[in-house]
């Protein structure tokens, strides 16, 4: 029997996500998710997709991500999808941040993790949940290859002009201090299946992503190669987004602490929680807040217009970056399903061969599908995105390689 299953991982600070997928026809065998770890309320939800089993919730305390990950195991095991399975060939974890030295998928060994654990300072929400969740794993099944995916990886191809900022290089050198990127396995997938959408190679084309979802990323994709993205140390710069700013002026950061007073650790809070969509209108789901602009609400209004602003500046950069453009592509929960901002981040762009067709944009489907008119120059595509599929892919193809 060969092992062609791979467990996906996606550790967060209290939370872990989960999927298994069998990588002989890439089909979904369990997905699931356990919340609010270390509280008394904690709650795992887990759902078969092999069989005919119905969704399972337990609720109840889950102190530490160890017993998280034996509460999962338990519920995949009770499925006959048993982490001690010999079909399981490895665990792939979503790991935020690579820096600039893991560019590829990664089997996870003490120096892996050392090097994950160094970069701790530059995402110090992400990176030590990730951590967790991989020695965890790694204590469950000793035996099996463990695989690191990067959010960042796919952006490592950035070039310096587009990587670095315009600061003293080497305070930048010593601090680390350069565009990173995030959301890298969804640019990746999202460009390749637009190419594919297109009938092209990936080589051959040269495509904008517009990831939208809570937080949100845009980035410049030529020839399936990454030369721009708009998130950049840390995923706070970049896009307005559901909790966070995006860019803004630095000195807004020294004015806040001068005059108004505000510890670094209350700007960092505003600024990533309490700002974008939710500090501007009071929401950060995009259907409450067209809901609100339906009934007249002024706030909600701006809200979006401030959101559609930053979106169509973004295009217009990128599409100057890439000289040429095939195809923007919508994904993630606002990108797939919100098509009044799909519409209004092209409006009136005729003139850049950008163009959205009505009745397409309104017809919801979980297929990638293309929503421009057939005359328009540059393609309008709609991709749904599948990190999960793309980190077990990634890492299937890795062990598969040295297995
Ligand atoms: P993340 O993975 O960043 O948490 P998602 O990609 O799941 O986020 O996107 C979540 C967001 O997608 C929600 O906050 C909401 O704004 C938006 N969203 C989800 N469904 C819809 C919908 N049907 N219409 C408009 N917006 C939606």
């Amino acid at each position: 029997m060969s092992a062609t299953r791979v467990l996906v991982l996606n550790s967060g600070s209290s939370s872990v996500k989960y999927q298994l997928l069998d990588m002989a026809d890439s089909s979904r065998l369990a997905v699931g998710l356990v919340e609010r770890i270390g509280e008394e309320t904690s709650r795992l939800k887990h759902t078969p997709l092999a069989g005919d089993g119905a969704e399972r919730e337990r609720t109840g305390p889950i102190a530490d991500h160890e017993a998280a990950l034996k509460a999962v195991a338990a519920e995949l095991a009770a499925d006959g999808l048993g982490l001690d399975s010999p079909e399981l060939a490895a665990i792939g974890h979503r790991v935020v941040h690579g820096g600039k030295h893991f560019t590829e998928p990664t089997v996870v060994d003490d120096a892996v993790l050392a090097e994950i654990e160094r970069l701790i300072p530059v995402a110090p929400l992400h990176n030590p949940a990730n951590l967790t969740g991989i020695r965890t794993a790694q204590a469950l099944r000793p035996d099996l290859p463990q695989v690191a995916v990067f959010d960042t990886a796919f952006h490592t191809t950035m070039p310096e002009a587009a990587a670095r900022y315009a600061i003293d290089v080497a305070t930048a050198d010593e601090h680390r201090v350069r565009r990173y990127g995030f959301h890298g396995t969804s640019h990746a997938y999202v460009s390749r299946t637009t190419a594919e959408l297109l009938g092209k190679a990936p080589e051959d084309v040269n495509v904008i992503v517009l990831h939208l979802g809570n937080g949100a990323s845009a980035s410049a994709v030529r020839g399936g190669r990454c030369v721009d993205t708009s998130m950049g140390l840390t995923p706070l710069e970049g896009l307005v987004m559901g909790t966070r700013s995006g860019d803004l002026d630095p000195a807004v950061i020294f004015h806040l602490a001068r005059v108004g007073g505000l510890s670094i650790d209350e700007i960092d809070t505003l600024l990533n929680k309490k700002s974008g969509l939710i500090g501007l209108c009071g929401d950060n789901d995009m259907r409450e807040i067209r809901r609100r602009i339906d009934e007249g609400d002024e706030q909600a209004r701006l809200a979006f217009d401030i959101y559609i602003h930053r979106l169509k500046k973004y295009i217009g950069a990128y599409y100057a970056v890439l000289g040429r453009v095939d195809a923007i592509a919508f994904t993630a929960g606002v990108g797939e399903n919100a098509a009044p901002v799909r519409a209004a981040a092209v409006a009136g762009l005729e003139e850049l061969g950008l163009a959205v067709d009505g009745e397409l944009n309104s017809v919801r489907s979980d297929e990638p599908r293309l929503i421009s008119p057939e005359y328009a120059r540059v393609k309008v595509a709609v991709v749904p995105t599948d990190e999960e599929l793309e980190i077990a892919a990634q890492t299937y193809a890795l062990v598969g390689r040295h297995g």
